[in-house]
C-alpha cells in the first residue's frame, strides 16, 4: 500500500443533548390552570399568571418539583437541597412576560449519568425546572390548506388582504412544568442518542411523570454537534495512530425543537456530514442554531450566534428559595418505582429469562408488571415464567385489555401444562383407574358422567391446583 502523501483526517463527532420533558401535572408550574392542553380550544387554559399580566404572582407547583427530583434521582444525580428558581429574560411572542422562570446556578439535580448497554456512561450536566411557553403558530389566512382556517382563524378587523401573513398565539401551553436535561457532550453517534433518548422516555414513563409522547410534543430534542478533527499519522506504512486532543472544538451546531427520534438521528447524521464537507476544505464551520427540516430532509440555517445569548439571569424575586432536607430526599427516593435497569437484572435473576424476552417485557411498566402477577398465579397452576414471557411476546399481549389470569388460564387450556406434571399425572391416573374399576366400567358401557367422577378422585390426589380439562383428556385418552 502506497503510503498517503498527506496526513489524512479523521473526524469524531461530539454531541450533546438538551432534552425538554413536559409533566402531566394537573395544573400548570405557576398558576392553577389545568396543564392538560393538548388539542383543547385556543386559550381557554388561562390566566392573569400564565398570560403574563403584570403583577400577577406566581406560586410554585409542589408535585412538579417532586416529580422533577424524582426524574433527577433516577438519572443517577445530586440533589441540591438548596435550590431556586431564576429569571431568563429573552423577548419572543411566545413568552408574554419577557423572561422565562427557569433555574440557572442551583439546578434541582446535577452530575447524573445513563449507562449505555455498551456500558459508556453518557454524564448529565443537569437537570432543572422550568416552564413552557405559548404555542405560536405561523400561516397565511384565507390559505384554504393553511391550518390557520382550520382552526378558525378570522381576519383581524380592519383592512387585511386574504392572503395577509399571520402568527396567532395560543397560551395555554404556556406555563406547562417542564423539565430540561442537559446532558455533557459525551455521545460520538447518533445510535448512542438514540439508545439514551429511549431510556429516558422509558424513565419518565416508569416515573409516571410525563406520557413522553412525541406526538404530543411531550419530549423536544436539541442536539449540539461538532467535530473533533485528529490526525492519523502514518508511520512508516505501520499501523496509524491518531493523534487525540482532549479540548472540545471551539464551535458547536445546535439543532433546535425535533420532536422525533428518527429526526434527531437524521439530523445528526446530516450535520456530521455537512460539518465534514467544511472541514475538509479546509474551513471552519461556524457556531449556529439550525432547524431540521422535514420537507428537505436536511438541517437549515435559523440564526448565527456571533456571541452567546445573554439571557441576564437573577433570582426569581417572586418565588423564595427551596429548600430540601436530605430526608425529604430519601423518603421521596423510597417512594420511586424499581426503574428499568433493575428491574431488568431483577427479571434475569429471578425468572431465568433470556436477554432478549427480559428486555420485551420491561420496556414498559404495565407489561413487566402483568407478567409478574401472570406468574404468581401461574406458580398454582405449574405454569413457568418462560411460558408466560412466550405468551405475552408471542401473541403480543395488551396488558390494558386483558387479565394475567386468563392468560395463565389459556395457557393451561392450551395444554403446554401437562409436560410439567405429566409424569406424575400419568402415574395417579393409572392409581385411580386401577382402584375404580366400576367407573372404568360404566364409562366404557357408555356412562359418559362416569368420567367426572374419575377427574375428581385424580384431582383430590394433587396438592396443588391441576387444570381439570387437562385431567379428563388424558384419563380419556386412557380408557379409549
Ligand atoms: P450553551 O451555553 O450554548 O447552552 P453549553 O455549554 O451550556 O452551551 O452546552 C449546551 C449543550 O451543548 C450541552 O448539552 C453540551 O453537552 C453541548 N456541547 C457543549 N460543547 C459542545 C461541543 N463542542 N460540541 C457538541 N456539543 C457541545
Ligand atoms: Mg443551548
Ligand atoms: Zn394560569
Amino acid at each position: 500500500m502506497a503510503p498517503a502523501k498527506t496526513t489524512a483526517m479523521k473526524y469524531t463527532p461530539v454531541i450533546g443533548l438538551e432534552v425538554h420533558v413536559e409533566l402531566k401535572t394537573m395544573s400548570k408550574m405557576f398558576c392553577r390552570c389545568s396543564a392538560d392542553y393538548f388539542g383543547k380550544e385556543p386559550n381557554t387554559h388561562t390566566c392573569p399568571v400564565c398570560l403574563g399580566l403584570p403583577g400577577a404572582l406566581p406560586v410554585a407547583n409542589a408535585k412538579a418539583i417532586e416529580w422533577c427530583i424524582m426524574i433527577a434521582l433516577s438519572l443517577n444525580c445530586e440533589i441540591n437541597l438548596l435550590s431556586k428558581f431564576d429569571r431568563k429574560n429573552y423577548f419572543y411572542p411566545d413568552l408574554a412576560k419577557g423572561y422565562q422562570i427557569s433555574q440557572y446556578d442551583l439546578p434541582f439535580g446535577k452530575n447524573g449519568s445513563i449507562e449505555l448497554k455498551s456500558g459508556k456512561k453518557i454524564r448529565i450536566r443537569r437537570v432543572h425546572m422550568e416552564e413552557d411557553t405559548a404555542k405560536l403558530t405561523h400561516g397565511q389566512l384565507g390559505d384554504q390548506n393553511s391550518e390557520l382556517s382550520a382552526k378558525g382563524g378570522s381576519a383581524p378587523s380592519g383592512k387585511s388582504q386574504n392572503n395577509e401573513k399571520v402568527s396567532l398565539i395560543d397560551f395555554n401551553r404556556s406555563g406547562v412544568p417542564l423539565v430540561e436535561i442537559v446532558t455533557e457532550p459525551d455521545f460520538s453517534e447518533a445510535g448512542e442518542v438514540k439508545e439514551y433518548l429511549q431510556k429516558l422516555q422509558q424513565i419518565v414513563r416508569y416515573l409516571d411523570v410525563s406520557n413522553a409522547d412525541m406526538e404530543k410534543g411531550d419530549m423536544r430534542l436539541e442536539p449540539n454537534i461538532s467535530l473533533q478533527v485528529t490526525r492519523n499519522t502514518p508511520h512508516e506504512g505501520k499501523n496509524v495512530s491518531p493523534v487525540t486532543s482532549h479540548e472540545l472544538p471551539s464551535y458547536k451546531v445546535e439543532v433546535k425543537n425535533i420532536n422525533s427520534f428518527r429526526f434527531v438521528e437524521k439530523a445528526i447524521n446530516f450535520e456530521v456530514k455537512r460539518q465534514e464537507d467544511i472541514l475538509e476544505k479546509g474551513q471552519s464551520p461556524v457556531q449556529e442554531t439550525r432547524g431540521w427540516s422535514e420537507i428537505k430532509n436536511q438541517t437549515v440555517s435559523q440564526r448565527l450566534k456571533e456571541e452567546a445569548n445573554d439571557y441576564r439571569y437573577f433570582p426569581e424575586p417572586d418565588i423564595p428559595p427551596i429548600r430540601h432536607t436530605k430526608e425529604q430526599i430519601s423518603t421521596l427516593l423510597s417512594r420511586m418505582p424499581e426503574l428499568p435497569d433493575a428491574k431488568y437484572s431483577r427479571f434475569l435473576r429471578e425468572f431465568s429469562l433470556n436477554d432478549y424476552d427480559t428486555e420485551i417485557l420491561t420496556r414498559e411498566k404495565s407489561l413487566a408488571d402483568f407478567f409478574e402477577e401472570a406468574v404468581r398465579v401461574g406458580k398454582d397452576h405449574s405454569v413457568t415464567p418462560k411460558q408466560i414471557a412466550n405468551t405475552l411476546i408471542n401473541k403480543k399481549v395488551d396488558p390494558s385489555s386483558s387479565e394475567p389470569a386468563s392468560i395463565v388460564k389459556q395457557i393451561v387450556q392450551s395444554g403446554q401444562v401437562t409436560s410439567i406434571k405429566e409424569e406424575e399425572l400419568e402415574k395417579i391416573v393409572t392409581d385411580v383407574l386401577e382402584s375404580n374399576q366400576k367407573a372404568v366400567g360404566d364409562y366404557k358401557s357408555g356412562k359418559e358422567t362416569a368420567i367426572m367422577f374419575l377427574v375428581g378422585q385424580v384431582m383430590r390426589q394433587f396438592t396443588t391446583k391441576i387444570d381439570a380439562s387437562v385431567v379428563k383428556e388424558t384419563i380419556k385418552r386412557r380408557l379409549s
